[in-house]
């Protein structure tokens, strides 16, 4: 199983193609000092779950593509569906326009998500669907006349996008900081992170609720809306929250009259084992963003889901400035919209939801496994949302120094193994397709157990 892909000698093309990409390429979230040092993988196909490179190398697509992809590459129910409307039109604008597969996908996402949710406003990325969110909040309590609330509560360590709204209500330090005179103030109180926490895991989550309550008491007048990341802090690290917070959020929200955001574009369409997170809790919210895995991973698209009362506060004559003044050029692309119908078929189709518990309860036998390891901090799951942190000390849980650079290292070592993941620092990401089948799934989790047996000491030896 290990010496799977034979890495041979670069071939022409791909020296070519490295050399190009060095020249004209800036990779996102990449110290490019880095990159231009390395021996980058071309991607230059797919099969199922396989990513392809330029040199016929086959690797699992491990973390779906930046946790976009559900059913693999190259569907041919997503393809067909997506070439047959290239036949009609690719893209129209809704800037004054219906098209039809926005009508569709709209009527289907409403019917899918938590009740209450009524309207979808589209855009092109989870960014884009949290700035919409924002200025959505924001503006339903301006247009109702509650002038003074400009301000949002966001928990420490979420990621949000990348964009100056969306990084104004990030928790993650290192993306936040050097534009900090460019955000607008929110306040951030403590993700409930058990394992960063030096008490129980119900203090834990009480612990984040008194500060959040701590807050509204206070300001509630001055707070638009909570932003959370249901259930899981994505990029944060896979911080799980623990059971029932999301409810006591809730609570909160609804007893000081603050709206509550619920950013799932990393936990929806499937990866906590039900098609939204905020299910799990029978949590509704009133303002939802999703994005990546809405097209299966095909094409840029994402959608911002309000409730009725909200889009309501935005009638009335031209001369009250009641509109939302915002769209974007690409808005409900037809040929994005008609791949989310084709991937919500086949979630339908394939039984997908349902086959979710069998695939879930395997990846946690292997977690417990894993996190028995030498240097394993813990192994984090919600779902197929895993993540495995690397430590220098497995007692007292201390971190290796960045510049070591182990989670990376570590990953690339399975590279040979025909495994592709990206690490979010020390922390091995490992959230393969939902609809990857259990056969795969334990291929993928034998690699990475092996890796951290066999490799991560040789690794840490050398650094
Ligand atoms: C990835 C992500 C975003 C940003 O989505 P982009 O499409 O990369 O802009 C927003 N929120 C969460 C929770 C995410 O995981």
């Amino acid at each position: 199983m290990r010496a799977q892909n034979k890495m041979t000698k670069t071939n022409q093309l791909t020296k070519k193609l490295i050399e190009l990409d060095k020249k004209c390429i800036w990779h996102p979230f990449t110290q490019m000092a880095d990159w231009l040092k390395s021996q980058p993988v071309i991607i230059d196909s797919a099969e199922g779950f396989y990513l392809i490179d330029t040199e016929g190398n086959r690797y699992i697509d491990g973390v779906s593509s930046l946790w976009c992809n559900v059913h693999g590459h190259r569907v041919k129910k997503i393809d067909d569906a997506i070439k047959a409307q290239t036949d009609k039109v690719s893209h129209s604008t809704l800037l004054g326009l219906g098209q039809t597969k926005s009508i569709e996908l709209a009527e289907k996402l409403v019917r899918i998500t938590p009740p209450g949710l009524q309207k979808v406003f589209y855009s092109d990325s989870g960014a884009t669907a949290v700035e919409i969110a924002l200025k959505m909040a924001y503006q339903y309590f301006q247009n109702t006349g509650e002038k003074n609330r400009t301000k949002f509560i966001a928990l420490e360590s979420s990621y949000h996008g990348d964009t100056i709204g969306s990084v104004s209500v990030g928790g993650i330090k290192t993306f936040r900081s050097i534009f900090r005179p460019l955000l607008f103030e929110a306040f951030f109180v403590p993700a409930p992170h058990p394992y960063r926490f030096d008490g129980s895991k119900e203090d834990c989550a009480k612990y984040t609720l008194d500060k959040i309550e701590g807050i509204l008491k206070t300001r509630c007048d001055q707070i638009v809306a909570v932003i959370i990341e249901p259930l899981v802090q994505g990029a944060g690290g896979i911080i799980v929250h623990p059971q029932g917070f999301l409810t006591s959020v809730r609570q909160l929200t609804k007893k000081y009259s603050v709206l509550l955001i619920a950013d799932e574009v990393a936990t929806g369409f499937g990866k906590t084992g039900k098609m939204f997170a905020c299910e799990n809790e029978t949590v509704n919210p009133d303002i939802m963003c999703l994005g990546k895995a809405i097209t299966a991973g095909y094409l840029p698209l994402a959608a911002t889901l309000t409730t009725g009362q909200i889009f309501d506060a935005f009638l009335g004559p031209i001369s009250e400035y009641k509109t939302f003044y915002h769209g974007h050029t690409y808005t409900g692309n037809a040929l994005a919209c008609t791949a989310a119908l084709a991937s919500l078929e086949l979630f339908e189709q394939n039984r997908l939801i349902e086959s979710l518990p069998a695939k879930i309860e395997l990846m946690k036998q292997y977690f417990a496994k894993i996190a028995e390891l030498p240097f394993v901090g813990e192994a984090r799951q919600c779902g197929l949302m895993g993540a495995i942190e690397i430590v220098k000390d497995k007692s007292s849980k201390e971190s290796f120094s960045p510049e070591q650079k182990i989670g990376s290292k570590l990953c690339s070592s399975m590279r040979p193994a025909g495994v592709m993941l990206r690490p979010l620092g020390d922390c091995v990401v490992v959230m393969p397709p939902v609809a990857i089948k259990p056969d795969l799934l334990e291929k993928l989790l034998n690699i990475i157990l092996h890796s951290i047996e066999n490799d991560l000491p040789k690794i840490i030896r050398d650094v």
